[in-house]
């Protein structure tokens, strides 16, 4: 893909994320998990109804089922019996009769038609009829074997993240376990000896790291194990131990801080050694500088330092890359066309992913405005934002009250 727009030099954002999705390959493991540990798990096989559900023609209501035309001349029905969920009728309904009936409970041979309580008069004088208030029409209030799910369709395709109501989906097929793909591992490291763990004092010039617990919370909403190496100083050997350790561990290797240009530290001399590592630029804004290769074991996803930049790549680049590796194929970011209120700032030759808050006016209309200042250190646009506002390469700075994609936050970011 060709992006003419993109500034000399730089990769197009599209070219760099073909080039990155192409290198990663899908995990091919898989394990069975017991269904009430399924919870976000991807799906590996394909999954077929064995059953109808529900499994057999049931009442919807608490009342009184029938055949349709008993009622065409009668008004009131003989009781002849009951069906309870669980403890079904077991006789045949006869013309003329009807049979009390619960929710759930399977409709008795020679019924067809249920009619609620609430509709109904019991005639005791009457040796225990049930006079018929309201007129019906046939099969109402009667939920029909298999039409939910119908045995033998295609329920869910592999690679499916399982989600709450899927899990309870499989349950009603009496499904107990399910085959599903091993759980990636993702080790994460910080560079930069000016970075502290939170807790720890700050001496002149430090600042608390801090991408490494956003990248950890994203892992662990993308269902992933995290071995967080937490900052490693500015020395050879150590930055070399840690690389060689995570990549030893983990799927991947995600570090953060250490792949632009003038770097004081030795990320990129020990990356260099270590695998076979492409340092590109990309047009994109903010994040620019971003490291993709393979190491020994393990992939690497080199982000930049700034908050803003890492958590934005890590966002747009390293979840797909991610998802294609978990082999999840059910995420994909919504994108909308919205009025932008706000000017918006931009120059041309890279793909802006500025920050936006999206809402939508009385009229209908959808609107987004700028969080602000777009600066890469500005962690706060993004707790703010709710989508991006994706501008291309090409687009200059756009004036308010333009049409505007913006890419909604999924919830791996929010
Ligand atoms: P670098 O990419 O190493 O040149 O870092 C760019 C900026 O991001 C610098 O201001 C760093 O202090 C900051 N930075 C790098 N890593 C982190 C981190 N893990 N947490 C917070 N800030 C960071
Ligand atoms: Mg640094």
């Amino acid at each position: 893909m060709v992006d003419c727009c993109s500034a000399p030099g730089l990769l197009p954002f599209e070219q760099a994320m073909a080039d990155m999705l192409a290198a990663i390959e899908p995990v091919t493991e898989t394990e069975h998990v017991a269904l009430s540990g399924a919870l976000e798990r991807i799906l590996s096989k394909n999954i077929i109804s064995p059953l109808n559900v529900p499994p057999h023609n049931n009442s919807a209501m608490d009342g009184y089922a029938f055949a349709y035309d008993s009622l065409k001349e009668n008004k009131s029905l003989m009781l002849a019996g009951r069906s309870m969920a669980g403890e079904p009728f077991q006789g045949e309904c006869l013309s003329g009769q009807c049979i009390r009936i619960m929710t759930g409970a399977k409709m008795p041979l020679g019924c067809d038609t249920v009619e609620m309580q609430e509709n109904c008069e019991v005639d005791e004088s009457n040796g225990g009829s049930i006079l018929f208030l309201e007129q019906r029409k046939m099969g109402d209030n009667v939920r029909n074997a298999g039409e939910d799910i119908a045995k033998g369709r295609h329920v869910f395709e592999q690679g499916r993240k399982l989600s709450a109501i899927d899990l309870g989906i499989l349950a009603s097929l009496g499904v107990p376990t399910v085959e599903v793909f091993r759980q990636l591992t993702v080790a994460l490291i910080s560079t930069g000896d000016e970075l502290k763990s939170p807790g720890s004092s700050l001496s002149e010039g430090d600042i608390f790291e801090s991408n490494s617990f956003a990248l950890a919370g994203i892992l662990k909403k993308m269902n992933i194990n995290v071995i967080n190496f937490g900052v490693i100083a500015d020395d050879a050997q150590l930055i070399k131990a840690a690389f060689e350790q995570a990549d030893q561990q983990a799927d991947a290797v995600i570090s953060s801080g250490g792949v632009s240009v003038g770097d004081a530290d030795y990320t990129k001399m020990v990356l260099e050694q270590l695998g076979d590592i492409g340092f590109w630029k990309i047009a994109m804004k903010p994040g620019k500088p971003f490291a993709f290769g393979q190491l020994v074991n393990s992939v690497f996803f080199g982000l930049p330092g700034n908050p803003v930049s890492a958590m934005v790549t890590a966002h747009v680049l390293a979840i797909p890359a991610l998802l294609k590796m978990q082999n999840c194929k059910s995420e994909n970011p919504v994108t909308l066309m919205a009025k932008t209120k706000t000017q918006l700032k931009k120059a041309p030759g890279r793909m802006d992913f500025q920050r936006g808050i999206f809402s939508i006016e009385k009229n209908g209309e959808m609107i987004v405005q700028s969080t602000g200042s777009q600066g890469s250190g500005i962690l706060t646009s993004l707790a703010t934002a709710n989508c991006y506002i994706v501008l291309p390469s090409c687009q200059g700075s756009v004036p308010a009250g333009d049409l505007v994609t913006i890419q909604l936050f999924d919830h791996f970011i929010s």
